[in-house]
Parts: C-alpha cells; structure tokens; sequence
C-alpha cells in the first residue's frame, strides 16, 4: 500500500495518526513545522529517535525532488522540471522580481482540458497532484532559495493543470498554505488561474480564500473562444463572467482576465473594442501574454506593434491593462514545455528509477 503522505495532512490529522502511534497531542504542532520547512524525519530534533525512525520508514515526509533546473543569465529565473513519488514528472518556474520572489505551481500531472494553444494539455491529464506535492514545490524552492537567504513570497497556480479541476487537493493546499505554523503565505500573495470552470468558481467564492483569481479568457466573444478552448463548449462566456462579478461581490478582489495574442486568431484592435465591451462595469485588469509558439498546434505568436495596438484600443475603451513580462526567454518556452522535451528525450512518460536515484 502507498505510504501516508503527511504533507498533506492538517495538523488535526496529524494529531490523530500520532495517537494511533501511541504519542501525544502536542507533537502534531512540532511534526507540521519541522514538516513544513521542509526537514527529512532524522533531522527533527525535538521527537524521540523511535519516532523519527517511524515516521521515515512508514510515511511520506517529502513527496517533490528536483530533477533538472535551468537558471537565465538574463533575469535569473529558474525552471525546475520535479520528479514525485510514482516517476510522474511536473515543471514549476521560481521569477525573481525586486518585491520578493513568486513560483509558479503545477496543480496536475497533464491536464485534461484540451487548450489549443497550451503544451500541458497535449498527452491529457495523467493525475491530479495532492496538496502535498503542490507544497513539497515550494519547498524544493525553499531549500535552493535558502542559500541566498531568501524564500518563496508569493505562489501562481499557472503550472500545469487546471487547479480548479483538482478543487479539493487546491483548496486543502491553500488552507496548509496560510498556516501560521506552516509556510504560511497569506492569501494576499496568491493568484489561482483557471480556464473559467464556474461551478467551481462559484464554490470557491464561497470559501474564505480570497486569493486573485486569473480567468484565462483569451477571447473576445464565445465564437473565439470555442475555437481555442473545448472549456468554452461547456459555459459561455456570460456565465464565466458572471462567476467573475460573483467572485469579487464575494472577496473584494479584481480579477485577471489573462489574454494570449495569436496571431490571426483574437489580436485586432476591433477584438480588444469587443473585449472592452464584455468587461465593462467589472472591477478586473486585463493582462496581455504574447502567445508562446507551440508548432504542434500550429499556433504563432503577434508582433510587437499588434500587442501595442491591441493594447491602445483597450486602454482607450478604460480597461486597465499591462502586458505580461517575458522572464527566462533563453532558458524556455510556454508552461509544459520542459517536461515534454524531457519526455521525448528519454522516450518514457516516466522517470525509472535509475534516474531518480
Ligand atoms: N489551467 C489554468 C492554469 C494553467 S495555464 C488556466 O487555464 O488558467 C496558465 C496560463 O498560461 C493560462 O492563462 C494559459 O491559458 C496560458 N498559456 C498556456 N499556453 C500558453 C502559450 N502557449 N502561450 C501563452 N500562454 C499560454
């Protein structure tokens, strides 16, 4: 049987699998921190030598390695491709920008939503991650951060997935995420990015977890958007805004509509004079991604002067609006990349264990 992976668990239920081991109460609070930050059983100073003995040979403690990283000479940021447990592999990218530093999360294994212009969603979802290996990144993070005396500041759920397709793993993960006795990130330094799932949108807005919410939108009318996105078959583009005007009566928060500019596909000025008009009376920014080419999709990217255009005539309908920054240009392309050139590499959807070794 797999092993318990107390990474996920919340220090109540951490409380319960110690009682079944025959320790006390108040050693869930010390195992969550030392868990938290990252440190291997032996290293847990203050529990019994049997304990910590236990806990490294019956449980999970560490679910996420970093299997390959690269770091850009241009800005320093780094991609990691992670290996998990079972060989499945996930990527995460670590910006470092002056207000601290932010890493972006995978939140699935794949992902099952079928985008035409993401490299994520090529070979489906494999599986969805669990809380814990969606801490275990940062803390990857952490550990090589810790050497220049710094730590993760604020965490994306941009990676690979569809967090909202994972929502009870995600939402598990936030609520281990503000722990004060954890990593504790406030929810304040967290953007949650979906492709507009609004029955989940709805149920999140109803958490108490007001993180920025993202919608990937990319389109300025359901036309468009069916044609890049099969989500968009499934809830038009009212409903999702709808979900959006509901989200920020709810948490007080504008969200993100992210928008990537394809090249004969949404980029014309008249687009961004209809985006203008959907958005109207929603407290929101529009961010603007010039597309990352993926060839197997035969999707290109815009021109400088067809973002500057496209992003004039939405600033002159009052939408506020910014472009995204490109970080790491030199060391990779669109989110899913890293991994699928690894994978075809090594001609396996897995890691042996050799490798991992
Ligand atoms: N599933 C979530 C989060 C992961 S994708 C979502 O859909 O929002 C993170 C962001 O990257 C999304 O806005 C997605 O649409 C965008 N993206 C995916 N592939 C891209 C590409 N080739 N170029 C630019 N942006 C891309």
């Amino acid at each position: 049987m797999d092993k318990v992976d107390l990474l996920s668990l919340n220090p109540d239920e951490l409380e319960q699998v110690l009682s079944e081991l025959g320790e006390p109460k108040f050693r869930a609070k010390q195992l969550f921190g030392w868990l938290h930050k990252g440190v291997a059983p032996e290293e847990m100073r203050n529990l019994p030598a049997g304990l910590r003995t236990r806990i490294a040979e019956n449980f999970l403690t560490n679910p996420v390695r970093i299997l390959e990283e690269k770091v850009s000479k241009l800005d320093g940021t780094r991609k990691f491709l992670y290996a998990l447990e079972d060989g499945n592999l996930i990527e995460g990218v670590l910006m470092r920008y002056h207000y601290g530093n932010t890493l972006c999360l995978s939140t699935q294994v794949g992902c099952r939503m079928g985008c035409r212009f993401c490299a994520s969603t090529l070979e489906g979802c494999v599986r969805n991650l669990t809380a814990g290996e969606m801490l275990g990144q940062i803390l990857c993070a952490n550990r090589k951060l810790a050497e220049e005396g710094e730590r993760v500041g604020n965490v994306v759920l941009m990676g690979s997935g569809e967090p909202l397709d994972n929502y009870d793993n995600v939402v598990r993960f936030l609520r281990l995420l503000h722990h004060p006795d954890g990593v504790c990130i406030g929810m304040r330094s967290v953007s949650l990015s979906t492709c507009g799932l609004v029955p989940q949108m709805l149920a999140f807005a109803e958490e108490n977890l007001p993180v920025t919410l993202s919608l990937s939108l990319h389109a300025p009318d359901d036309e468009i958007r069916r044609s890049l996105m099969p989500v968009a078959n499934r809830y038009s583009m009212d409903e999702v805004l709808c979900a959006c005007r509901n989200y920020v009566k709810k948490t007080g928060r504008r969200v993100i509509f992210e928008y990537a500019l394809i090249h004969g596909v949404n980029s014309l000025p008249e687009h961004a004079r209809a985006l203008a008009g959907k958005l109207r009376n929603l407290q929101c920014h529009v961010n603007l991604i010039p597309l990352n080419d993926v060839p197997e999709r035969g999707l290109k990217g815009v021109s400088e002067k067809e973002i500057d255009r496209f992003r004039q005539a939405l600033e002159e309908a009052g939408i506020s609006v910014t472009r995204r920054r490109e970080m790491g240009d030199d060391i990779d392309g669109a989110c899913g990349q890293l991994r699928r050139h690894y994978l075809k590499q090594s001609g396996e959807n897995r890691v042996t264990g050799e490798e991992q070794a």
